[in-house]
């Protein structure tokens, strides 16, 4: 089995937690942080620490050239035609409230469609459903499988010339899935509908390329991405995003203000109002580099090795029931235990050192197509080995007979 030699590289792995060394397995909800990224941001602040897109002194200057190299690392990564395509926002969550309130409420009207599937994160369900309220479009749910999968005929089916959006995620969040996102974007285009891929749990392993890809938007987070927090990322396609109005107003996103009104800044900055999140943009910068220097695929192989170790470890236990077996999964799985309520299992996985999350991981509705309240998922980063799931297992059983 691969190992990446990446752990020393995570000081918050050198801790113990209730007496035991931490054994992290809730990467899906953030990754642990490398030394680079934590070292960049203090470097800024003690150091460079300034206002972008301002000018007039050398502090400024730099910090607004580092800001916009990472502009230019995140269009490379994603392949983006050009760095004006990326908007910096701060978190997925953002991201997508960016396309609802602005892309939305300009071009949607009562009776339009748009097409969500059941497996979506709530940030993917609740900003269309509120603008829905108010427009009176409608919704229209993928179902899922019993295999956790989107079902790719039911969604032809549901298409027509109503259909004004698709938005959908790369990969489940709670079940792992991954999506084949090109079949469903290439049926959107076909009939004339905009496309929102919600990436945020595959960036670390998927050499994502939007131009292959042909979707109109997509979104992630820094933090699932070895990153800091309260930085995220939206792509938009350069004709979109330029019919797009703003979607917050303020300073360092317009061209001229006067008491009658206003002209503004193009795109990314006309997305961009007020001060961002320059020491989080330009650490991610690191973190994207930390990414590159081992690999995604090197991440993606490791990761698909301690995956399909860990299936094979939870398959032995007659009390555990994995939701969802696609064999196109990222680096989550996530199962139940006969009469046992999922958060039982956390607090006695957590006093053995092990970190999971349980509950409904912000999918109520696809925990309800499966017939549960929540689950004990369990996500995998570059920093994890076979001892850890070890450990897993080990503390399951534990905890097993501790319950039962
Ligand atoms: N979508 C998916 C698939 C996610 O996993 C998450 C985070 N759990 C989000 C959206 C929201 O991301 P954030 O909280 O970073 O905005």
């Amino acid at each position: 089995m691969t190992s990446l030699g990446a752990r020393a590289e995570f000081p918050a792995l050198e801790q113990k937690i209730n007496g035991h060394s931490l054994v992290y397995l809730d990467s899906a909800a953030t990754a642990l942080k490398p030394k680079a990224v934590i070292e960049a941001i203090s470097h800024f602040y003690a150091y460079e620490a300034a206002n972008v897109h301002r000018g007039a002194h050398a502090l400024g200057d730099s910090a607004t050239e580092k800001f916009e190299d990472v502009r230019a690392s995140v269009a490379r990564l994603i392949q983006a035609k050009d760095a004006t395509e990326i908007v910096f926002t701060k978190g997925t969550t953002e991201s997508i409230n960016l396309v609802v309130q602005s892309w939305g409420r300009r071009f949607l009207r009562a009776g339009d469609v748009v097409i969500l599937t059941e497996m979506e994160h709530h940030a993917n369900i609740v900003p269309w459903q509120n603008l829905a309220d108010e427009i009176g479009f409608h919704i229209r749910w993928i179902p899922v499988t019993d295999a956790g999968e989107l079902d790719l005929q039911a969604y032809q089916n549901q298409l027509d010339e109503k259909v004004k959006m698709v938005s959908l995620t790369f990969a489940s969040n709670s079940l792992g899935t991954v999506n084949e996102v090109e079949k469903f974007i290439s049926a959107a285009k076909s009939m004339g509908a905009k496309t929102l891929i919600d990436a945020a749990q595959v960036m670390t392993i998927r050499n994502v390329d939007v131009q292959k890809l042909n979707c109109d938007f997509l979104a992630f987070s820094a933090h699932k991405l070895y990153g800091p927090f309260g930085v995220g990322v939206l792509y938009g396609r350069g004709e979109i995003l330029s019919e797009m109005p703003p979607y917050q107003c303020g300073g360092a996103m317009i061209a001229e203000v006067t008491k009658e009104k206003t002209t503004f800044l193009l795109p990314p900055q006309l997305f961009e109002a007020g001060t961002p999140n320059i020491s989080g943009v330009i650490a991610f910068g690191h973190a994207i580099q930390f990414i590159r220097d081992i690999s995604a695929e090197k991440i993606s192989k490791h990761e698909q090795e301690l995956t399909a170790r860990l299936l094979e470890k939870l398959k032995e236990f007659s009390f555990v029931r994995v939701i969802g077996d696609s064999p196109s999964r990222v680096n989550i799985v996530s199962f139940v235990v006969d009469r046992v309520h999922p958060s039982d299992i956390g607090q006695l996985l957590n006093q053995q050192g092990v970190a999971v999350r349980t509950g409904h991981h912000c999918t109520q509705p696809l925990m309800k197509r499966f017939g549960v309240t929540g689950t004990v998922r369990v996500s995998l980063g570059v920093y994890n080995n076979e001892g850890d799931i070890e450990e897993l297992i080990r503390a399951l059983k534990k905890a097993w007979e501790i319950l039962v």
